[in-house]
């Protein structure tokens, strides 16, 4: 199957006062129908401005997508017109946030948020898209969605809203969906129950998805594939299962490190020490290295290559390059 979205040598920068801020760094991956991709990392690691990328959405100024391609369905993305994304975003890619109030309109209730949605991308009645917005609240599991259609967003709970926020994002049956921290607002047991709509809704509407999270835990329970990125480049990519039995870049292991285990009594948050770096003013070599435990001499002037280490497994740093590579500077 050929791929939906392919997202080829991303650099998404931005023009400051301060410098050049290099948010998106190199950003390579791509995605089929059906697949679920985690992109994961600290907030400022360049996953959020990934997204933006995508959807067009990057604040320009200061933003700009100074290289690179963002096919989707073979289409270069990266020169359409604010009018020609319009058309795309919500339609085809379509995007779900943290915080569901920052998407929906507060004054209007949910029937006339849908149906309006819906209207916009498709000729069809406004009947016919009533009986969409409908059946999408049930899909999601809104309990009594005929009456809940009338409700304004402040009149559901902070799940039911989250789901209301999927419902508007499915409405028009986009082909990749991007979902960003979609559920660190939520309580534990609301964010398993949302994450398991994710997945029922991935099978049932062969949806390509992207998750953004800072939490490798919500990793596991819904995704196929994982990006972990630190200071806007890729650290480390490949399947899911690869990176929790044998991850290999030491900001992975150190995010595992970080995952609560079992009980709450037990919740032991061994966090990486330090800082993510400025953006504008990067480390010479690697961009871990100041909080890297395993740093060597060569870290600190050598940039690494992000590397395939293994079958369809990449990793950048210089502990998994050739000695040789890695002691020349
Ligand atoms: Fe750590 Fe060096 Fe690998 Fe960077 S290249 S992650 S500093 S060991
Ligand atoms: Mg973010």
């Amino acid at each position: 199957e050929s791929p939906l979205l392919e997202v080829k040598n991303l650099h998404t920068h931005f023009f400051t006062k301060a410098g050049v801020v290099k948010a998106v760094d190199g950003v390579n991956f791509d995605i089929k129908p059906g697949e679920t991709l985690g992109i994961v990392g600290e907030s400022g690691s360049g996953k959020s401005i990934t997204a933006m990328s995508i959807l067009g959405l990057v604040p320009s100024p200061p933003g700009k997508i100074v290289d690179g391609e963002i096919l989707f369905k073979g289409e270069n993305l990266v020169h359409k017109s604010e009018k020609q994304m319009r058309k795309i975003r919500g339609k085809e890619i379509s995007m779900v946030f943290q915080d569901p109030m920052t998407s929906l309109n507060p004054v209007f209730t949910v029937e006339k948020q849908m149906i309006e949605t819906i209207l916009a991308h498709e000729s069809i009645s406004k009947n016919q898209a009533r009986n969409r917005a409908l059946e999408l609240l049930n899909l999601v599991g809104i309990p009594d969605p005929k009456n809940r259609l009338k409700n304004y967003p402040h009149e559901f709970s902070g799940g039911m809203r989250q789901r209301v926020m999927i419902a508007m994002a499915l409405s028009c049956n986009p082909s990749v969906l991007i979902a960003d921290e979609p559920t660190t607002a939520l309580d534990v047991t609301i964010q398993a129950q949302i994450l398991e709509l994710f997945k029922k809704m991935q099978q049932e509407m062969d949806m390509a998805v992207i998750m953004i999270t800072h939490d490798l835990g919500v990793v596991t329970e819904v995704c196929d594939r994982v990006m972990v990125m630190y200071a806007g480049k890729p650290v480390e990519y490949t399947e899911t299962k690869k990176l929790f039995d044998h991850g290999k870049h030491p900001y992975t292991l150190g995010l595992m490190n970080s995952i609560p285990k079992i009980t709450p009594e037990k919740i032991k948050l061994e966090a990486i020490e330090g800082f993510p770096p400025n953006l504008s003013d990067l480390p010479k070599g690697c961009s871990f290295a100041p909080r890297c435990k395993h740093a060597m001499d060569s870290c600190l002037t050598i940039d690494p290559n992000f590397k395939e280490v293994e079958d369809d497994h990449f990793v950048r740093c210089l502990l998994y390059e050739e000695t040789e590579k890695a002691v020349t500077p």
